[in-house]
């Protein structure tokens, strides 16, 4: 399998070339050339089906028993999908160590990584500027893998307790540099370690980007399984809460590649270039506003150009796979009491979104569609706005307690660049 860049300019690259480089050398997004049909009778194991997803995409470049355990090791957790009522399920994408979704792709990425620069004679480093969810997820998937270590960028006092220590307390081939700026401080500090030639000559670096394709095919593998559990695939909606459209584009390939689902629905908060775009066939991105669901707080999802790519860049092609809504935190905050009192369940902010545009859209359906709202964290990450909304506190799970009661351990340092390159050059 060969992948091209959403720019066009570059020519179509390996799939080891796609990974170690995340962005294509004309600024596009790498995609794959062609999309295997794939089909899984219902009851497939879901390793089984994680392992031949990720087989189509990387076919001979890895042999399969070192893909098979690669994915089993990366995966090592469930997406269970929960029965709220005869139309509405939840997909729980919470259940890795991070508790969000982007574990699935962060944790195959990783493995890949640490695959494809074996033999290297020195030490990678990746560097990962965060401002909160992400970082700890690229963390967490590669700590302890061979061969890499982690510099992780953070703005101090603007990610939450709780997403501090999840970024300060794993250790080990993991260093967090609390940096005195902003989130667009940290990013531009790594931004310009990439630019910097003579730094590279001493230091091995790679990106972890957000938008490599690594962390993109992952993301396939829960939609299969979600589907794969209904005995009759009839006529299925799945929504989901969405920010920088990773998610929904790994939705929106396997469908491409057979997945039985008759529509998915973009479920944004007020950040909503993309539902305006499919409403009214004109982009305008914008700077991102602030919500309670912040994960998703992006103004010019990074994706977009992906979901062009898979449209020929026609809007009522995208419409009919496509539907999109947006809502507000006080609307947000309604559907978590709803939720919780219609049918007992903690949905966190971002599944409620979820929860939100499955509704707007299931109640236009033909009797007899099924709807799936992905649930991308666990309540307990947002513990603050449910305890507020539902008046009760959530439970905290074992994973998250652990990590919450190590010591923080981080390096304070100022926005400067020149303090940041010596960071990297002495040695940590
Ligand atoms: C990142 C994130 C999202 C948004 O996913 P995208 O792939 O960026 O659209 C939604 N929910 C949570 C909890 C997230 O961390």
């Amino acid at each position: 399998m060969r992948y091209y860049s959403t720019n066009q300019k570059a020519l179509p690259v390996s799939f080891r070339h796609a990974v170690l480089k995340g962005l294509a050398e004309d600024g596009g997004l790498y995609m794959p050339e062609r999309f295997p049909v794939l089909n899984f009778p219902a009851g497939t194991p879901f390793s089984e089906i994680c392992f031949e997803v990720a087989k189509s995409f990387v076919e001979q470049e890895i042999p399969s028993p070192i893909l098979r355990e690669m994915i089993e090791q990366a995966i090592n957790f469930d997406a269970p999908l929960r029965k709220l009522s005869d139309a509405i399920y939840v997909l729980e994408l919470f259940h890795g160590p991070t508790l969000a979704f982007k574990d699935f792709g962060a944790r195959v990425m990783s493995r890949l990584i640490s695959y494809f620069v074996r033999g290297l004679d020195r030490e990678v480093t990746v560097l990962v500027a965060t401002s909160g969810d992400t970082g700890s997820a690229v963390a967490n998937g590669f700590f302890r893998v061979d061969g890499i270590r982690v510099v992780l960028l953070y703005p101090a006092g603007k990610v939450s307790p709780i997403q501090e220590k999840q970024l300060t307390t794993l250790g080990e081939n993991i260093v967090a540099l609390e940096v005195r700026g902003t989130f667009d401080d940290c990013q531009a500090l790594v931004k310009q370690a990439f630019r910097d030639l003579d730094l590279h000559r001493k230091v091995q670096l790679t990106s972890a980007n957000s938008i490599s394709i690594a962390r993109l095919i992952p993301q396939c593998f829960y939609y299969w399984h979600a589907i794969s559990q209904f005995a009759e695939p009839g006529s299925v909606l799945i929504s989901v809460p969405s920010g920088n459209f990773g998610n929904l584009t790994a939705g929106l390939i396997a469908k491409r590649m057979g997945l039985a689902v008759e529509s998915f629905v973009a479920a944004c908060n007020s950040n909503s270039a993309i539902p305006q775009y499919l409403a009214t066939g004109k982009f305008e991105p914008r700077p991102s506003v602030q919500t309670i669901s912040n994960a998703m707080d992006v103004g010019n999802p990074s994706n977009f150009d992906r979901m062009l790519a898979l449209y020929d860049h026609d809007v009522y092609k995208m419409r009919k796979d496509v539907l999109a809504a947006n809502f507000s935190d006080a609307v947000t905050r309604a559907a978590i009491r709803e939720i919780f009192e219609q049918y007992g369940y903690v949905a966190d902010p971002h599944g409620a979104v979820g929860y939100l545009g499955l509704k707007r859209f299931l109640e236009k359906c033909p009797a007899g569609t099924c709807g799936i709202f992905l649930e991308t964290a666990h309540p307990a990450k947002f513990a603050e706005i449910v305890k507020e909304v539902l008046g009760q506190p959530v439970e905290i799970p074992e994973r998250l307690r652990q990590c919450l009661d190590k010591e923080k351990n981080a390096i304070t340092l100022s926005n400067r660049y020149d303090e940041f390159r010596s960071f990297l050059l002495s040695s940590w």
